[in-house]
C-alpha cells in the first residue's frame, strides 16, 4: 500500500507504534535520505534522485583517491567555487519536524541512539546528541589513517592532501564514497547499539543499502520490534510490526505527543 493512511488508521497506528516504543527498553533509530525530503534535500536515487538524473558517480571512488589524493584535493578545491547542486541544497537546508521530533525523543530519554545514512548534518543541527552517521558527515574531514574527524576550519589546506594533525595521515572528505570501507569506530557502534535494540523505529529508509539494511533485520530477528515510517511500502514493510504511511514531518510529531501524554 502506498500513499496516506485514514485519519483514523493514523490515529490507531500511532497509538500502536507508540506502546511499542514505550514498552521497549532500548530503543534505537535508523534513518535514511527520506526524513531530509521534506528539508528540501532531493534523495540520490530513485524518481526526482540526483543520481537517476546525472547519472552514477564513478563506484570507484575511494581508489581514485587512494590513487591520486593530491589531485582529488586540487579538483575539489577548484570544484567549491562552483559549489554543486547537491552541496548548494544541502548548506541551505534546515531541520524538519520529523528531525526535531527524533533530537525531543532523545532528550525524554526515549530514544538511546540514532543511526543515520544521511550526510547532510541535519540530526545534529536538531540537536541530537548520540548519533552514528554511517556514511559520513558532509561538513566534516576525516582521517583515514586514525578516523579522527575535523570541522572543516581546523585543517590547513596550503600542501595538498592535507595531513591529520594528529597522526600525519592523508585527510580526505568525511562522506563515505563508493568503493570505501564504512569507518570500523562508526560501524562498531551501529553494531554495538543494534545488539542492545529491542525496539527500532525506521524513519524514511528503503533499507536496500548494507550495512544499513541489516541492523532492522537483525533487530526482529533477535525477537524485538520494528515501526517504520515511510511516504511508500519499502523492503521493511513485511517485517514491520507497525507501518506508518505518510510525510514524516507530519507522522513523528503526533508520535512524539503520543509518547509525551503517555510516559
Ligand atoms: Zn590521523
Amino acid at each position: 500500500m502506498t500513499g496516506q493512511q485514514s485519519d483514523e488508521a493514523m490515529k490507531s497506528n500511532i497509538e500502536r507504534a507508540g506502546k511499542l516504543i514505550l514498552a521497549g527498553k532500548y530503543v534505537v533509530g535508523i534513518t535514511g535520505a527520506g526524513i531530509s525530503v521534506e528539508s528540501g534535500i532531493r534523495p540520490f536515487r530513485g524518481p526526482g534522485g540526483l543520481w537517476t538524473e546525472h547519472g552514477e558517480p564513478p563506484m570507484d571512488g575511494y581508489q581514485r583517491f587512494l590513487a591520486d589524493p593530491k589531485g582529488h584535493w586540487e579538483q575539489r578545491l577548484k570544484r567549491d567555487n562552483t559549489m554543486s547542486e547537491f552541496s548548494q541544497t544541502i548548506e541551505k537546508a534546515q531541520p524538519n519536524p520529523a528531525h526535531h521530533a527524533l533530537a525531543e525523543l532523545e532528550k525524554l530519554g526515549v530514544l538511546r541512539y540514532l543511526i543515520t545514512q544521511n550526510v547532510d548534518n541535519l540530526h545534529r543541527a536538531a540537536g541530537t546528541k548520540k548519533i552514528a552517521e554511517i556514511h559520513g558527515n558532509h561538513r566534516k574531514l576525516r582521517c583515514i589513517q586514525c578516523n579522527s574527524r575535523y570541522d572543516g576550519e581546523e585543517i590547513s589546506l596550503e600542501t595538498l592532501p592535507p595531513l591529520c594533525p594528529h597522526c600525519g595521515g592523508i585527510i580526505k572528505s568525511d562522506g563515505v564514497s563508493f568503493g570505501e570501507p564504512i569507518p570500523s569506530d562508526t560501524l562498531r557502534i551501529c553494531v554495538e547499539e543494534t545488539s542492545k535494540c529491542d525496539c527500532m523505529l525506521s524513519v524514511g529508509t528503503s533499507a536496500v543499502v548494507y550495512p544499513a539494511a541489516g541492523f532492522p533485520q537483525q533487530v526482529k530477528g533477535g525477537g524485538g520490534t520494528l515501526i517504520e515510517v515511510d511516504l511508500y511500502e519499502t523492503a521493511l514493510t513485511p517485517i514491520s510490526d507497525v507501518s506508518l504511511r505518510g510525510k514524516a514531518g507530519e507522522i513523528m510529531p503526533q508520535l512524539v505527543n503520543y509518547i509525551k501524554a503517555n510516559l
